[in-house]
């Protein structure tokens, strides 16, 4: 590097000049490289870059130009960059103070960030090609290039292209790019990973037809010129389903002129195989006119608004987003919508494709890498106004972001549960902010914390209470498992019923079994009767070895008794029950029925559950059985009649969003039944047929719920009247882990007392994750609670940093999950 920079004899001598990069690995700071003259003012912020890492070559993205690093101490020994890899920048400024801000948040490396952002295709290096301009290849002819560009430009031109790399192995890197500056040669970049190639398409182009004398044309040839024509330019492909046998037409035509064909680059198209039928634009109800004239107002102002939507099950909301929509793209800006992953259906994005046409583009992970890499360049070569996606959607490049709606905000999926785990839906409300963009939050069961922000003002509460076209919500009924004859019942005799009645009725239903998050627990048939921490209120976990009931927030333990300390039953005992089990288990109650099941095992091929789900549109499933994953988003008219098998699996998670989630589940799942004319009945089996949020899903009434669970939270102080952060340790060896986290909890307590914080920050565990071994590591974790978001933060840094020194690359690992979802 040193040399390199003794060998600019061509190159004013001036100040040397550095820039900040952000690595795109587990690191936690920025580095500072030199930038060599010779790259001229190549260099935008925002670019990838490739620098010398710990005796590597590693990629990383060019954030700032420091300001004076003369006083730096080091900055004689700071390396130089190797090359640039972007002529246009990957972000800008704007979308750099959001990945600043998470990077902060979330204690995760800015760089990791950026690469998290960016398309999975984009980070694999760059290859670029060389090639002589026209002006080289003249000044080549004349021969006035000197002797050392022309060693360069000779063995380039020997070459037609060369790749950069090969070039870079003979030359000089800043005599190679004093070529590029000064026209004589270029830069192309290519990608090196195959999948993500740009694919090409044959365009066909109107020329005119002045030239046109009086050479006669089939009928069918003037329909291809006409239709070549009207359209100004249309793709060979399309042309040719348009026209049978246009093929051979265009070739004539070219012949004679009239029309012109390129090669050109083709963004895949994920949605090709959706069909479009026609878009209804039905009349606005008189909730959704108010709730659109008071978002519209916003949308105006220009400045960050916060709403959130709360609307029952079918009370349209989805219509309010794309009049939204409209309203935003009307004022030139664009538009991103989350939506949870299971919900991108076609039928979903069919409605936004039907409303924008080809403005839309989508991210989500049934896309190929490549897909999603042509729909990120889309999006940011400003093709694009408004992007539908899951969670990663949130980054998403658009430029004048006027607007981020996120339905079904409460979802879980909407967290990120590896690497960088951000929740999309708290990301959504900082780029709405950093945009001064409107954001809408969408639910028929909000999250106590998205409520919670309207009760004290931060988002405005919009309500939709009322189903379109007064459709009555369905009627729900209970079904009390402990009434239940005989052990291990999976159908109680009501849904038994109700399935037959529903079966000669005509009618479709869905029997629903939540899995998520499934630990095991101890409950008492007889009463219903489950252990609870004394202490924190989450349910206690069992522990086969050593028949243990373990609380994993604080780590209480005691061993499982042999009677109900409830109702003296001896019957207590795990459960087990899955949706294989069910589907077997009503095939046989009705065999001349049709079963079919829907859940992680059944829905791992591409767009599989989208053929599921068409076998129930066309009637010819009777009876679907499924996970969350039939929860939610489908809109089935002729499905009367859901099940829900057990209530008490949500119920008895050990997590104190156990209640939320019962509730959340069991209205969504609600929500599924009586969409069309025929209404429709719920019914919940369950061991705890008392608990209020199974009582007020039956009554459907969240805000009662909200009134209830925000109690227990604020006396138990839970989010949203604290925040929590999750510190997670893993490590092959169990001894090793559960040293480190007993230091860990040590460390804490002795920080707290020293400094205290201002107070309001609590230490829960450490204890055994809920799963202890998982993929043989042996997982702990400690809770950290805090009432100030600041403090808390400053707190779990030095906690932090704390660690790192003494365990991390010791055969420990330790991962910090901020706002943590699950403690699994
Ligand atoms: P949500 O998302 O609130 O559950 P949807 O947006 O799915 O409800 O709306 C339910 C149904 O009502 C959809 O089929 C939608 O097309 C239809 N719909 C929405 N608004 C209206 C309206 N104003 N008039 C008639 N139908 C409507
Ligand atoms: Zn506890």
């Amino acid at each position: 590097m040193i040399i390199f920079l003794f060998g600019m004899e061509d190159i004013e001598c001036g100040k040397k000049r550095f820039i900040e990069v952000a690595i795109g690995l587990p690191i936690e700071k920025t580095f500072y490289y030199e930038l060599p003259a010779g790259f001229g003012d190549r260099l935008r912020l925002g670019s990838r870059v490739l620098v010398p890492f710990r005796g590597r070559k590693v990629t990383g993205y060019a954030i700032a130009f420091p300001p004076n690093l003369a006083d730096y101490p080091k900055a004689d020994r700071l390396k130089s960059i190797v090359d640039i890899l972007d002529e246009r920048p990957l972000f800008d400024d704007r979308m750099l103070s959001f990945y600043r801000w998470i990077s902060d948040y979330y204690f995760y490396p800015l760089g990791g960030v950026i690469k998290g952002g960016l398309p999975p295709g984009i980070n694999p290096e760059s290859h670029r090609v060389l090639s002589i301009t026209a002006r080289g290849k003249t000044l080549l002819d004349s021969g006035k290039l000197t002797k050392e560009e022309l060693k360069i430009v000779q063995s380039i031109a020997d070459r037609c292209v060369m790749p950069f790399e090969s070039a870079a192995k003979r030359f000089l890197h800043w005599r190679i790019y004093s070529l590029v500056e000064a026209g004589i040669i270029q830069v192309d970049v290519g990608l090196k990973d195959v999948r993500v190639k740009p694919k090409r398409e044959k365009m066909i182009m109107y020329r005119g037809e002045d030239e046109r004398e009086d050479f006669p044309l089939s009928p069918k040839g003037e329909k291809v010129l006409a239709l070549i024509r009207e359209k100004g330019e249309i793709s060979h492909k399309s042309l040719c389903t348009e026209i049978k046998g246009a093929s051979r037409i265009v070739k004539r035509l070219t012949e004679k002129g009239l029309i012109s064909i390129e090669l050109r680059e083709a963004y895949r198209d994920p949605l090709s195989h959706l069909m479009t039928d026609e878009d209804v634009r039905p009349g606005l109800t008189s909730k959704q006119i108010n709730a659109l004239e008071t978002i519209g107002k916003r949308i105006d102002s220009l400045r960050f608004s916060p709403f959130l939507l709360y609307g029952i099950t079918g009370s349209g909301k989805t219509e309010i987003y794309l009049r939204a929509i409209e309203r935003v793209l009307d004022m030139g800006r664009t538009a991103i919508v989350l939506v949870p992953e299971i919900s991108l259906t076609p039928q979903l994005i069919g409605q936004f494709l039907k409303r924008f046409g080809g403005r839309v583009a989508t991210l989500h992970s049934a896309l190929s890498r490549g897909e999603r890499y042509d729909e990120w360049r889309r999006i940011k070569d400003g093709n694009v106004d408004i992007v539908v996606g899951a969670r990663s959607a949130i980054f998403a490049p658009l430029e004048r972001l006027g607007m981020v709606i996120v339905d079904e905000e409460h979802e879980t999926s909407y967290k990120q549960e590896e690497k960088l785990r951000y929740n999309a839906r708290d990301l959504a409300v900082v780029r709405a902010k950093l945009c001064d963009a409107v954001l809408i939050l969408g639910s028929a069961t909000p999250s106590l914390e998205a409520y919670h922000n309207a009760m004290v003002e931060k988002f405005h509460l919009l309500k939709l209470d009322e189903r379109i076209e007064g459709k009555s919500l369905p009627s729900v009924e209970i079904a009390d498992m402990r009434k239940e004859k005989g052990s291990g019942v999976i159908i109680s005799g009501k849904l038994r019923n109700a399935l037959a009645e529903n079966l000669t009725a005509g009618g479709q239903s869905f029997l629903f079994l939540n899995r998520r998050g499934f630990a095991n627990f101890i409950q008492c048939p007889d009463c219903g009767y489950v252990f609870k921490c004394p202490n924190c209120s989450v349910s206690l976990t069992y522990h086969f070895r050593g028949k243990k009931l373990i609380c994993h927030y604080c780590n209480y333990t005691i061993m499982v008794p042999s009677f109900c300390p409830n109702c003296g039953g001896y019957r207590i005992h795990s459960f087990g029950i899955g949706t294989e089990g069910v589907q077997e288990e009503v095939s046989k109650m009705f065999p001349q029925a049709t079963v079919d099941r829907m859940d992680r095992d059944t829905t791992r091929k591409r767009w599989s559950h989208q053929r599921i789900l068409k076998k129930v549109k066309s009637g010819e499933t009777d009876i679907l059985v499924g996970t969350q994953m039939i929860a939610k988003g489908h809109d089935f008219p002729n499905v009367t009649l859901v099940g829900v098998i057990c209530a008490d699996l949500s119920l008895n998670l050990p997590d104190f969003r156990s209640s939320e989630r019962t509730f959340q589940l069991l209205t969504q799942v609600a929500g599924r039944a009586g969409r069309g004319i025929a209404p429709g009945r719920v019914i919940i089996q369950t061991f705890n047929p008392n608990h209020y949020s199974v009582q007020m899903a039956k009554d459907q009434d969240f805000a009662k719920f909200y009134q209830e669970e925000a109690r227990f939270r604020s006396e138990l102080s839970y989010p949203p009247f604290s925040r929590l952060i999750n510190f997670r340790i893993g490590g092959n060896s169990q001894k090793r882990s559960i040293k480190a986290a007993e230091e860990m909890g040590e460390w804490g307590r002795r920080l707290l007392k020293e400094k205290t914080y201002g107070g309001g920050i609590e230490i829960l565990g450490p204890s055994p994750a809920p799963l202890v071994k998982l993929k043989g590591k042996y997982r702990y974790h400690m809770l950290v609670k805090g009432r100030r978001a600041h403090s808390l933060h400053q707190f779990v840094e030095e906690l932090a940093s704390e660690m790192n020194k003494r365990w991390i690359g010791r055969g420990i690992s330790l991962t910090i999950d901020v706002d943590p979802i699950s403690v699994m």
